[in-house]
């Protein structure tokens, strides 16, 4: 890692959420900036919910280069931006904010984010089924990845059917190509119908995240299909209940920590507008120092006010 002066020079980046304090992104997004030898500097803000444009036309106002933009903001932000790119757009979310020529410009890096991992593994997506769990933002970008790719079918399962079933409305209608059914997530036979052959199985929600270790979003006593890939976004802990369910039936799984790197990648790139070449190799570089974060920290305690969830 090279050392950095800040000077006069040095960008300004940053995330807003709330809260953020226990935010691993300062600690991603300053390694990653250090590793490409770019003299910026990136906070944690947590910004109060009625203060959101103050803090975004502020940030635009002082010369930050950008933001990221975490939860409860990525749909509120939106209105604020002047130019969202189409994936921003589809998703009604915004993860990642360009201050440019007085211009304030969203995209989401999500979408990019998740596919990564899975090119990373050589798993190819065209014509491929795949259950996503869930019907949150991190569903939206996973749905909107995937259909992208070219997927056969996408078969959506959530606690609250409702929020699935106006999903599927949603993205039936922006990629009439792909078969898109919601399935009902707490019966029992309706979520092994929807499991079956089916080639990649993403957690979505947010169930067995800390600190509700012992929880997953699928029944114990289903059994998955062996050849399917398990996929959590969930990086803490990196061991769901989840993917520990799918390692008992045999299955390779993927956790959410890579997702979250190539998600900062593809934030930076966007803000310096430039490529950065090895996305894989520098993934590889930037994991261990995360992982020995989640590790020290067994919970939360990088939260320096002790009230994080997560990202
Ligand atoms: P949202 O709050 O938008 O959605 C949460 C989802 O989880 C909803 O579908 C909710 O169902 C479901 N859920 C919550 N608790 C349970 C439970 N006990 N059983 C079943 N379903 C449950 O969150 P996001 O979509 O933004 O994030 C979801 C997860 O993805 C989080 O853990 C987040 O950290 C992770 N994530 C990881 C990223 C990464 O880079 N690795 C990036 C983005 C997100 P219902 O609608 O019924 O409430």
């Amino acid at each position: 890692m090279t050392e950095r002066h800040v000077t006069a020079h040095t960008l300004t980046l940053g995330v807003i959420g709330n809260p953020v304090g226990h935010s691993l992104s300062p600690q991603l997004q300053n390694a990653l900036l250090s590793r490409l030898g770019v003299n910026g500097c990136y906070h944690a803000f947590e910004v109060k919910p009625n203060e959101l444009e103050k803090a975004v036309r502020g940030a635009s106002a002082l010369g930050f280069l950008g933001l990221n933009v975490t939860v409860p903001f990525k749909e509120q932000v939106v209105p604020l931006c002047d130019d969202i790119t189409h994936e921003a757009e589809a998703l009604g979310a915004v993860n990642t904010l360009l201050f440019k020529d007085g211009r304030i410009v969203g995209t989401t890096t999500d979408p990019l984010g998740f596919l990564k991992p899975l090119e990373a593994r050589g798993f190819e997506l065209p014509d491929k089924t795949v259950v996503v769990l869930g019907a949150g933002g991190a569903a939206r970008a996973v749905i909107f990845a995937c259909a992208e790719r070219g997927v056969a079918e996408i078969r959506l399962l959530n606690r609250t059917h409702d929020k699935a079933v106006r999903l599927v409305r949603r993205f039936r209608s922006l990629f009439p190509g792909v078969r898109i059914e919601a399935y009902p997530l707490l019966e029992w036979g309706s979520v092994s119908n929807a499991l079956e052959n089916a080639d990649l199985i993403v957690n979505a929600t947010s169930a067995g995240m800390w600190p509700h270790l012992e929880r997953s979003p699928l029944p114990e006593s289903v059994s998955l299909p062996r050849d399917a890939l398990a996929y959590d976004l969930v990086y803490n802990p990196l061991r769901t209940r989840f993917l520990q369910q799918a390692e008992e039936n045999g299955l390779a799984i993927q956790d959410g920590l890579d997702m979250l790197i190539y998600q900062a990648i593809a934030s930076v790139e966007f803000w310096l507008s430039r490529q950065l070449g090895d996305w894989h190799g520098l993934a590889r570089e930037l994991r261990p120092g995360l992982e020995r974060a989640l590790e020290w920290s067994s919970g939360p305690p990088w939260s320096v006010t002790g009230k994080g969830k997560d990202k």
